[in-house]
């Protein structure tokens, strides 16, 4: 299947209709805002978007035939394939945070006409990791279009923008898919029904984070996580540091972990607030019932804050075993 077609993308059709509607016009925005979970597909419509421009063979859209998406199969697909194509940069964060230098060079770019196409396209991931004067050289020339270039930002953390860079954008919301959806794509990936099923329900509406889920031991583990997360009041300080030296030593299942104990978290608030139907995962109720009881509902969002704070340590290359220890402590009930 062509990679650059919209077609594989689930979930997002409002949005890739708004995008190549308004490109067809002439009127695509020069700062877009993508905002939406992770792994819901921004990064793929971004992607696309840029070479259905690109492209000098344009093929109708499934969605809507009078407009055109890239071909997969010409020059400027191929050169957008093996990620050679100069009118197209994508960038993520150099480390904790983009550097200044990182977001100048970037940048300069659009001084110059684009190479080959009439358009060009600047895709900055993780936009909410533009801190102070990176962001300040990106609202500059934000705030000076050229018409040429399409700044396309991407960002699951939008309300950590600069407010003067929201208000450059367009913002283009991403829907986080439905539990159903995730499922149905990892079945298509060659995933087992139920597995693929259990991922979903975890995922958060992305399939990036389903996969993870999935990937790692820590789904495996789920009911033993569980269980230790739930009960770390009674655990010793020595059985915390054993279980946070067990659960961060394959390092690529520190994030899902982290992504099971928000979601056991969700479950103990959703509980509190007194909406036990919105549960995700309801055999785990013996655990977290009586957990949940523990701590009152603004307490419980202080949890979330040291969990989000965890995720932020480990893009920071912080160790994990210190990042899970550190947030087992804040999960003892005797600390928050
Ligand atoms: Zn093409």
């Amino acid at each position: 299947m062509n990679p650059l077609s919209f077609s594989r993308i689930e979930g997002q059709d409002r949005a890739i209709l708004a995008l190549v509607g308004a490109s067809a016009r002439k009127k695509l925005h020069h700062g877009l805002l993508f905002v939406g979970p992770d792994g819901v597909g921004k990064r793929q419509v971004a992607r696309a978007l840029a070479a259905s421009t690109f492209c000098a063979s344009p093929q109708p859209l499934r969605l809507d035939p009078t407009l055109h998406e890239a071909c997969g199969i010409c020059g400027p697909c191929r050169r957008m394939l093996a990620g050679t194509h100069p009118d197209f940069v994508e960038q993520s964060p150099d480390g904790r945070n983009y550097k200044i230098e990182q977001v100048r060079e970037t940048i300069s770019v659009t001084k110059y006409r684009p190479a080959e196409a009439g358009a060009r396209f600047i895709v900055l991931d993780a936009v909410d990791l533009l801190r102070d004067e990176a962001a300040n050289a990106l609202l500059k020339t934000l705030e000076e279009p050229t018409g040429e270039t399409h700044f396309i930002l991407l960002t699951a953390q939008p309300h950590r923008l600069l407010s003067t860079i929201r208000s450059r954008c367009l913002r283009v919301a991403f829907a986080p898919l439905a539990d159903a959806l995730v499922a149905r794509v990892l079945v298509a990936a060659g995933v087992e029904a139920t597995a693929a099923a259990g991922a979903a329900r975890l995922s958060g509406g992305s399939i990036t984070r389903a996969n993870a889920v999935r990937e790692t031991s820590a789904y495996a583990n789920r009911d033993e996580i569980a269980r230790a997360i739930t009960t770390l009041d009674e655990a010793s300080m020595a059985e915390l540091i054993a279980l946070a030296e067990a659960w961060t030593k394959d390092k690529e299942a520190v994030r899902p972990m982290l992504d099971l104990v928000r979601a056991l978290v969700r479950d103990a608030m959703v509980l509190r607030a007194g909406l036990p139907e919105r549960r995700l995962h309801l055999d785990l109720a013996p655990l977290i019932d009586p957990w949940s009881a523990g701590r009152p509902l603004q307490a419980w969002l202080g949890v979330i804050d040291q969990i989000e704070q965890a995720e932020r340590e480990l893009l920071g290359n912080v160790n994990p075993r210190m990042v899970v220890e550190n947030l087992m402590l804040a999960l003892r009930r005797d600390s928050v």
